[in-house]
């Protein structure tokens, strides 16, 4: 069955056609600039790429012109629409409604669109997409696939802030957890890896891209993680500060900032780039510390430095631990990142060999000396495919009933 995956933001839809069962990528590209004169659209079909600048009104048009860059053309991979049997769609939050991924009802949508208040900058695109591609292709089923959805398993003792019950009763106020889909996907070809089932994997996932998180997995189950209500907390990110005192807000307003610029200072100016002054980029931040810039240098050590906190925190909540596995454009391609992060935790039973640590290619590595007790392993995530793969199999589940 032929599965298409939307990932739309407020102002692109990336997108990604395959074949599934076997997870063949049939063609996959992104729309950028939605509302723009100068639109972009970027789709490749094994290694061909297809570059091409043109208006897109909106999100309807955007999907029309995926569709039609699908079927018709040089680089089409399918005939008619028809070949498509399902739509994935990745929906940042659901809330405490969703556990796992759901075919899309007019129940799921208004689920979706009463979340808009705990994700204002993602569900509200998150469900234009979806309707502009029901509109597109009405005949066939549509998936939601939550990021919340693998830490519904976390238990209130992890996900209650010591705050008046009445804001959970409230309002919702929890931690809920995102970056799941990816998160499930590393925590199952690590439990594969290894040898063992998914619900014997006990081990800690550090998804570490421009955005960064940690989950620790007992028995295949996330049972806590380090963003929360929002995907502000926990680790430090590209532009996002992670864990601070709250404190420093209302310190901050009594020196005249409002509720917008501290919002701004803490998602778009901390992190990687509110501390080195020079960029979100680790690659980038590299460069310069590499070249004496302390400031840079300092960044990546308050990185890795709090990764290694969580992987301490979460080893303790675990108990046993089989498995710490790096994730995500840091975690995947920093040496750096993954040596500091698990330096000096013998305590743990956790050491990495150097030589293997510098020489990871392809879908997985192991990176632990011989004689670590635990495994370090640093596996590629594809949310996608994760996406296409609960599609199938909701849809398969629906052509049953
Ligand atoms: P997103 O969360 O937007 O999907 P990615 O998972 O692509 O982001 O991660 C982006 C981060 O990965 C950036 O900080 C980038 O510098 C870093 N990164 C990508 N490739 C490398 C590399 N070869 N070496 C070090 N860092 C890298």
């Amino acid at each position: 069955m032929k599965t298409l995956v939307i990932n739309c933001g407020s102002s692109s839809i990336k997108y990604q056609l395959l074949t599934m069962p076997s997870s063949k990528v049939l063609a996959k590209g992104m729309v950028a600039r939605i509302g723009d004169e100068n639109a972009t659209l970027s789709h490749e079909v094994e290694g061909d790429q297809l570059e091409r600048e043109l208006p897109v009104a909106d999100h309807k048009a955007g999907m029309q012109i995926i569709l039609q860059t699908l079927t018709e053309g040089d680089h089409k991979v399918v005939e008619k629409l028809s070949e498509i049997g399902a739509v994935g769609h990745r929906v940042v939050h659901g809330g405490e409604d969703f556990s796992s991924s759901v075919p899309i009802t007019e129940e799921v949508s208004s689920a979706i669109e009463r979340y808009a208040d705990l994700a204002p900058l993602h569900n509200p695109p998150n469900l234009t997409g979806i309707r502009a591609a029901q509109s597109t292709l009405p005949d066939i089923p549509h998936v939601a696939c939550f990021d919340t959805a693998f830490h519904a398993t976390i238990p209130p003792v992890a996900y209650t802030y010591a705050l008046p019950t009445e804001l959970y009763e409230k309002y919702g106020v929890r931690r809920y957890g995102f970056h799941g889909t990816s998160h499930r996907y590393v925590a199952q070809r690590a439990a594969a890896i290894l040898g063992i089932r998914d619900n014997d994997f006990n081990g800690i996932t550090c998804h570490l891209g421009n955005g960064c998180s940690a989950t620790a997995v007992r028995g295949g189950k996330s049972v806590d993680t380090s963003m929360g209500l929002t995907p502000l907390p926990g680790l430090v990110m590209g532009t996002r500060s992670g864990d601070i005192d709250p404190a420093i807000l209302f310190f901050l307003e009594s020196k005249g900032y409002d509720l917008a610029a501290l919002n701004k200072l803490c998602n778009k100016q901390s992190g990687l780039l509110g501390v080195s002054g020079v960029s979100n980029d680790l690659r980038t931040l590299s460069e310069a510390a590499s070249q004496g810039n302390q400031q840079a240098q300092l960044a990546i050590d308050i990185f890795a430095y709090r990764v290694k906190q969580y992987i301490g925190s979460y080893a303790a909540v675990l108990g046993r631990l089989d498995a710490v596995v790096f994730t995500g454009g840091i975690g995947e391609n920093s040496a750096e990142v993954r040596a500091s992060s698990c330096e000096e935790l013998d305590l743990l039973g956790i050491h990495i060999d150097a030589q293997r640590n510098q020489s990871v290619g392809g879908p997985y590595a192991e990176i632990q000396a011989s004689d670590s007790k635990v495994k370090v392993l640093v596996v590629a995530t594809n949310e996608e495919l994760a996406i296409a793969h609960d599609t199938f199999n909701v849809a398969q589940e629906l052509t049953k009933r």
